[in-house]
C-alpha cells in the first residue's frame, strides 16, 4: 500500500509497504478521505505527542475491506469513520469514564499507523458506521467529536453571547455547534476575508478582522480556536465577569502563556481546555447525517496522497484561501 510516513520531525516521505492484516477484533479499512489537521502538522514539526516514525492522519473515512476474528459490528463493504483515540478500557481513568485520559493511550495517526495511507487497521470499538454520508463528510467525524466535547465542557447555554477567535475549520465547526446549543449571538474574529465570509455563511452574527475591535468583558463564553499563544493570552479579556474561556486550539508544545492572575481572579472566570473527545462519535455522525452541521463548504482542497506535503504547505502558509485539505488516497 502507498502511504505517507513522518520519519522524524520535519522528515516526511511517501512509502510503499505491505498491506496490514486485521488481527482479532480489528477492521481493515480502505481510506477514501483523510483530513489534514493542525495536529498532523504539529507531529511533522516535532511539536506534539507523536511516536516516530508514524503514518499521520486521524480524521478519515472509508470502506471496510476485511474484518478480523470476532468482529461483529462490521462486514466488508460497510462505510465507516474512525475515532482515532484508543483507550485500554482497563486503567483507572478508563474505569472512571475518562477514556480520553487513558493511561495507556494510543491514537491512530499519532502513535499508531494512520489514515494517510491506502489502507489502515483500527480496533472495532473505534469504528463507526456512517451509512450513506459522503466520505468527505465522514472525514469530519473526528474533528466534530472533539468540538462536541469542547462545547459540552464549556456548557454553552441558551441565549449565550459567544465569541470565537479564529475561523479555520475548527472555528467553523465550533460556530455551528454553539449555534445548535442555542447561543443568541456569535461574533467570530478572523483576519482572512475568505474565512470571515464563510463564518457568516455558517451562522456568525458578526465577524471582526481584529481582536482589538472585540468588546472587553462582554461574552458569556470566549473560545480560542487558533492555538496561537498571543491570542490565547487575550481570550480572558473578552469574557464577562463570571464567564467561561475555552482554550480549544492546540498550541505548540513547550510554549508558555502569560495571564494576569488578578484579572482572572477578579473576573471569577472558568478557564477550560479540552483534550480530544469522550466517545462523541455517534453524536458527530448523527449531526452530519441530519445536516445540522454542514462541513462540505469547509473543504477547500482535495489532493492525492502524493501531495500531502503540498497540503501541509497550503495550511502552514495560509495559501490559496485554504480551509480544510482532504487527502483522497485512492486517487
Ligand atoms: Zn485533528
Ligand atoms: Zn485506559
Amino acid at each position: 500500500m502507498k502511504a505517507i510516513i513522518i520519519e522524524r520531525p520535519n522528515h516526511v516521505a511517501p512509502v510503499d509497504r505491505p498491506e496490514p492484516q486485521p488481527d482479532a477484533g480489528e477492521v481493515l479499512i480502505r481510506v477514501q478521505a483523510s483530513g489534514v489537521c493542525g495536529t498532523d502538522i504539529h507531529i511533522l514539526r516535532g511539536e506534539y505527542l507523536g511516536d516516530y516514525p508514524v503514518i499521520p492522519g486521524h480524521e478519515f473515512s472509508g470502506v471496510v475491506e476485511q474484518v478480523g476474528a470476532g468482529v461483529t459490528r462490521f462486514a466488508a463493504g460497510d462505510r465507516v469513520a474512525v475515532e482515532p483515540n484508543i483507550a485500554c478500557d482497563a486503567c483507572y481513568n478508563c474505569l472512571h469514564n475518562r477514556h480520553n485520559f487513558c493511561l495507556n493511550w494510543e491514537a491512530i495517526g499519532v502513535t499508531l499507523p494512520g489514515g494517510m495511507a491506502e489502507v489502515v487497521v483500527a480496533p472495532e470499538k473505534a469504528v463507526f458506521g456512517i451509512g450513506e454520508l459522503p466520505f468527505e463528510c465522514g472525514a469530519f467525524v473526528e474533528p466534530l467529536s472533539c468540538v462536541l466535547h469542547g462545547v459540552e465542557r464549556a456548557d454553552v447555554r441558551l441565549a449565550d453571547r459567544v465569541a470565537i477567535l479564529g475561523a479555520g475549520p475548527i472555528g467553523l465547526l465550533l460556530l455551528q455547534v454553539v449555534r445548535l446549543r442555542g447561543a443568541a449571538h456569535v461574533t467570530v474574529v478572523e483576519r482572512q476575508p475568505a474565512r470571515t465570509e464563510l463564518a457568516e455563511a455558517c451562522g456568525a452574527d458578526r465577524t471582526l478582522a481584529h481582536l482589538d475591535d472585540l468588546e472587553a468583558d462582554r461574552y458569556d463564553v470566549v473560545i480560542d480556536a487558533t492555538g496561537a499563544i498571543p491570542v490565547m493570552e487575550r481570550a480572558v479579556d473578552f469574557a464577562r465577569r463570571g464567564g467561561t474561556v475555552l482554550l480549544f486550539g492546540v498550541p505548540p508544545a513547550g510554549a508558555k502563556m502569560e495571564l494576569e492572575g488578578f484579572k482572572v481572579f477578579e473576573k471569577g472566570l472558568t478557564i477550560l481546555s479540552s483534550f480530544t473527545s469522550l466517545r462523541n462519535s455517534y453524536q458527530a455522525v448523527a449531526l452530519l447525517q441530519s445536516g445540522q452541521v454542514d462541513v462540505r463548504r469547509l473543504i477547500s482542497h482535495r489532493l492525492p496522497l502524493a501531495d500531502f506535503e503540498r497540503g501541509v504547505e497550503l495550511i502552514e502558509r495560509g495559501l490559496d484561501n485554504v480551509k480544510k485539505v482532504l487527502i483522497l488516497p485512492q486517487e
